[in-house]
């Protein structure tokens, strides 16, 4: 769904267009230029209305970025990054880099998105204002982003998740709750109630007035309908992330000498433990992890000759986190670094790792629960 051309930056964050846009672009720019336009200022030339169908279409467009951009300028200033963000078949959206903490940062993340498309069709009615005599169709033009901007006021304030209404009814019902989970109940289950709404309404229509573009309708409801399961099932995984102490998903290290070949440590620990992560000590000092998964990456007739100095990680080039950190904050500092194991720390000194597949089975989990 998400994904495409990437397009450029804006305000800093990388600006994608999905290829289904191009469509929807052309179906806009079509239906202003064949239908509105011309009923609304009549008795111009073909091309007229076509470039100010196109115009129009640009600017509502733009407008639905400029959306995002208030979504992704409010998520900066609370330090949630922003990956991206995607203009696609049903509109723009705005990656985060992590989801929001705090029911105060999601109440207004969310109403930054509308509350930039209110004024942008306050700036376009007053601009079809002051061009009434001089261009009455380029005014007209300007009305149309007006109002279509004042409706993506209105059906983004529907009060279901995945819509920015949604986000704004889950962070009243966290902040009052404090409750993470229950309040993205309450809000999924808006999203579906509405998303199946659409869906009805499409159909009737699409049925009932042999109106075969409603159900375009029933496509967003079905749309929704996904998102706010999929953001539900999200929400189940980050809290029980969030309430999951490091120390609960870490494994321990046994230390070894530095001293010894991986054939030494294979025979005289792995073998016998069957234990796959180690610390490598020097002179009394922790210097590196050695994995199981590392030393099978030297080859067999290779292991007597090679120290484990040479196979390890040097401590420093693993990133750390706390052990009083909880599982998320450990997944969030695994994604950024890239890496496959954090190592914990314990008032400065290491306490045990935690690898990628242990918190991916921790949300594998959750999910399944
Ligand atoms: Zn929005």
């Amino acid at each position: 769904m998400l994904g495409g051309i990437r397009v450029g930056k804006l305000v800093g964050i990388p600006f994608f267009i999905n290829p289904s846009w191009f469509l929807v672009f052309g179906l806009v720019t079509y239906s202003l230029a064949s239908g509105q336009l011309p009923l609304a200022v009549p008795g111009r030339q073909e091309w007229v209305y076509w470039l100010l169908g196109a115009l129009t279409a640009l600017l509502f467009f733009g407008s639905l970025v400029a959306h995002e951009v208030g979504h992704s300028v409010v998520s900066k200033a609370y330090g949630i990054p922003v990956r991206s963000i995607t203009l696609h078949l049903f509109g723009g959206v705005a990656q985060l880099g992590r989801e929001v903490r705090r029911a105060r940062e999601e109440f207004w993340i969310a109403l930054a998105g509308p509350a930039v498309s209110l004024a942008l069709g306050a700036l376009f009615w007053g601009g079809r204002h002051l061009l009434r005599d001089a261009a009455p169709t380029l005014g007209t033009g300007l009305e149309i982003v007006a109002v279509l901007n004042v409706g993506v006021v209105i059906f983004n304030m529907v009060p279901g998740f995945p819509l920015d209404g949604g986000r704004v009814l889950r962070a009243v019902v966290w902040g009052i709750s404090g409750n993470y989970r229950k309040s993205t109940r309450v809000a999924a289950t808006g999203g579906r109630l509405i998303g199946l709404l659409f869906i009805v309404a499409g159909l009737y229509l699409a049925l009932a007035q042999n109106d075969l573009s409603s159900l375009w309708l029933a496509l967003v409801g079905w749309f929704l309908i996904n998102i706010a399961r999929q953001s539900y099932a999200q929400a189940v995984v980050q809290d029980t992330l969030q309430k999951t102490p490091v120390s609960q998903v870490m494994v321990k290290l046994l230390t070894v000498p530095s001293h010894l070949t991986l054939d030494e440590l294979f025979a005289g620990y792995i073998s016998t433990t069957g234990w796959q992560y180690y610390l490598v000590e020097k002179d009394g000092q922790p210097v590196g992890l050695l994995t199981t998964l590392a030393l099978a990456r030297v080859p067999r007739p290779l292991w007597p000759v090679t120290p484990l100095l040479a196979a390890m990680s040097p401590l420093e080039s693993v990133p750390q986190v706390s052990i009083a950190s909880s599982a998320v904050d450990a997944l969030y500092r695994i994604e950024e670094s890239h890496a496959e194991m954090l190592l914990v720390v314990d008032n400065g000194s290491a306490a045990g790792v935690v690898t990628r597949d242990r918190l991916f089975n921790l949300s594998m989990r959750a999910t399944a629960a």
